[in-house]
């Protein structure tokens, strides 16, 4: 067999005496223009006896490439239109398409083959990279939804008649992963998504499988382990592999993930609805908080329905007027008297009765509501604060209103915060904002921009739920905060660190220019002991439960008028 080349760089395969496998004698392979050295061989390696040329192939390209000469010179007719793959020396591959017909003789027999051989590694390899980004992830190389959906599928139908082999899906979803991207950039955030997707890989055996699903959720499909134990074992490795801390930069990464589990016990459960499952429980993990496993229960369903009830409701919420504000007193400790409010929404839901705002606020957030609700909160408490100063005169009664984060990302809060003053008439350093830790920390560029701006437009500034978070107290120093806002927490719990713990929040507030709101705050010894520590004001039941407008309105004026008498 002869190789001529094919183009300026391809070989090609010029003739071929016999079967290259045939015996001896006078078969040879020619290439011309010689490509050996290409190949890393030596010069006129390729031109060599077919059992050795052979040699050179990919091992499973072999068979097929002689199946094909055998049948040409069989049929001593058709055509070869092979692709086969070429080791270098130095252990590449490279792709040749072979085109080559036969030759016949005056006896009818084969003579020889000639052909042209062209190098296709880039196309090959294109054409793999395309076939694995259809149906993969970019980041992590694993399959993505639609490939880890038609596995599972065949997965589900090979177990469905014994029921043996059911797999079980993991519903993994890293907890605050946000934070990680936006405390060290979108890069870090995919370079530690993948160590975490590596991780999530190596508990794997080859039947089970893993997927991206989006983002920062994946799905497991757990073929291998079926005993409810070995599962929650399995499930156990799956969490403390997630908590390792993970090294990035100077601080080692400590993340957590909630995740949801659900096996086919049904029959004629699909993909889809085993990896729905597991979802809901993913997301009731989240509503606990995160990291937790939640295995998936059917109330989940339910709740996943009441949920978009209740978001399409709380959309109708604000027309409707079913959000109110109510306001609980700030006291000041030395004297007890009411120094500000803070005002806390209500939502008077007409079917449900009222709805907490730990409730409702979470998923105002989730969907973007919490903008249009942010703001009303805030043009409401200024009026109210107005109002009141109108017909009482202008007190030292400041108006504190909580701020959340989805606010700081999508809303010109600064510029919200001016026209509400503006509009009321509200003086700006009788208004305040809250902001938790946490909020401050999962943005802490915008925030320190966002809160130096209001700060320098004069209005107050407490965090919030202080000591609950993660926050670095090197940071606190670098945001204009006024105030601190100890959380309830820390005097609920009663042992006996309790007091060394509230001193050092309370000195470090104070030391760093602060003033020190405790909350909750339930009885006159916790008070006598902050008032001792020097904290400035407390919020509690105890000392004044949240009342509405029209409640609080008569509270302050009854103050007011023990203050003249
Ligand atoms: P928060 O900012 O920590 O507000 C204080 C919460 O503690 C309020 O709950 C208040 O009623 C409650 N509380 C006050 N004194 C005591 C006490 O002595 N004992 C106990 N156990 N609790 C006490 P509420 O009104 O249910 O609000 C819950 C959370 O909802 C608030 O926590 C705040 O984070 C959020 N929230 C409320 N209103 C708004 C709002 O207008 N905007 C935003 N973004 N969040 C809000
Ligand atoms: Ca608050
Ligand atoms: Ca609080």
């Amino acid at each position: 067999m002869s190789l001529a080349p094919h183009g300026s760089e391809s070989p090609s395969i010029r003739s071929i005496a016999r079967p290259v496998y045939a015996p001896p004698n006078g078969d040879r392979i020619t290439v011309v223009p010689d490509i050996s050295e290409k190949l890393g061989l030596e010069r006129g390696s390729l031109s060599n006896a077919p059992v050795q040329w052979l040699a050179f192939l990919h091992p499973e390209d072999r068979e097929r490439f002689r199946t094909t000469l055998d049948a040409i010179i069989d049929h001593k007719k058709g055509r070869i239109g092979d692709e086969f793959r070429f080791h270098t020396q130095s252990g590449r591959l490279l792709w040749y398409a072979l085109r080559a017909r036969p030759v016949i003789g005056h006896d009818n027999e084969v003579i020889r083959c000639i052909g042209t051989m062209a190098e296709i590694t880039e196309q090959k390899l294109s054409e793999a990279r395309l076939m694995h980004d259809a149906v993969n992830d970019n980041l992590t190389g694993l399959p993505n939804r639609e490939l880890f959906l038609s596995a599972l599928n065949s997965a589900l139908k090979i177990s469905e008649p014994d029921g043996l082999k059911r797999p079980t899906i993991f519903s993994i979803d890293f907890d605050r992963y946000r934070l990680v991207n936006e405390s060290h950039g979108l890069q870090a955030g995919d370079t530690i998504l993948l160590t975490l997707s590596r991780r999530l890989q190596r508990l794997l055996k080859p039947q089970d499988g893993l997927c991206r699903m989006m983002g920062d959720q994946f799905a497991l499909m757990l073929m291998s382990e079926q005993e409810p134990a070995k599962v929650a074992a399995f499930a156990d490795a799956l969490q403390k592999a997630i908590c390792a801390p993970i090294t990035h930069g100077r601080e080692p990464i400590e993340l957590t993930a909630s995740i949801g589990v659900a096996t086919a016990t049904q029959q004629g459960v699909t993909a889809e609805m085993l990896v729905k499952d597991a979802e809901l429980a993913m997301h009731q993990a989240k509503r606990h908080g995160g990291n937790r496993i939640e295995p998936f229960r059917p109330a989940f369903r339910a709740a996943g329905s009441d949920r978009l009830q209740m978001e399409s409701d709380l959309r109708r919420a604000v027309e409707r007027n079913e959000i109110e504000l109510v306001y609980q007193p700030i006291v000041r400790l030395t004297d007890n008297t009411i120094a500000g409010f803070e005002a806390l929404m209500r939502w008077n839901h007409p079917r449900r009765g009222p709805v907490s705002p730990s409730e409702f606020i979470p998923l105002a957030e989730e969907t973007g509501l919490i903008s249009k609700l942010g703001l009303y909160a805030m043009n409401e408490a200024a009026n109210e604060l107005r109002k009141w100063q109108i017909e009482l005169g202008e007190m030292s009664i400041f108006m504190s209103v909580n701020l959340s984060s989805a606010q700081i990302l999508h809303q010109d809060v600064a510029g919200d915060v001016s026209s509400v003053l503006a509009r009321s008439g509200l003086r700006p350093k009788f208004f305040r904002l809250e902001l938790t830790e946490s909020v401050v920390m999962e943005n802490p560029e915008r925030a320190v921009t966002l809160l130096n701006q209001l700060k320098s437009a004069g209005i107050g500034l407490s965090i919030d739920d202080f000591g609950t978070g993660h926050s670095s107290l090197s940071y606190l120093s670098r945001f204009p905060f006024d105030a601190i806002k100890i959380d309830r927490s820390f005097l609920v719990d009663d042992g006996p660190k309790r007091d060394t713990l509230l001193k050092a929040l309370v000195t470090l507030g104070l030391d760093l220019g602060m003033s020190v709101i405790a909350e909750g705050v339930a009885n006159d010894i916790d008070a006598q002991v902050l008032r001792e520590l020097g904290c400035t004001y407390v919020q509690s039941f105890a000392f004044g439960e949240p009342r509405n407008a029209e409640q609080t309105f008569r509270l302050l004026k009854q103050q007011l008028s023990m203050v003249k008498t």
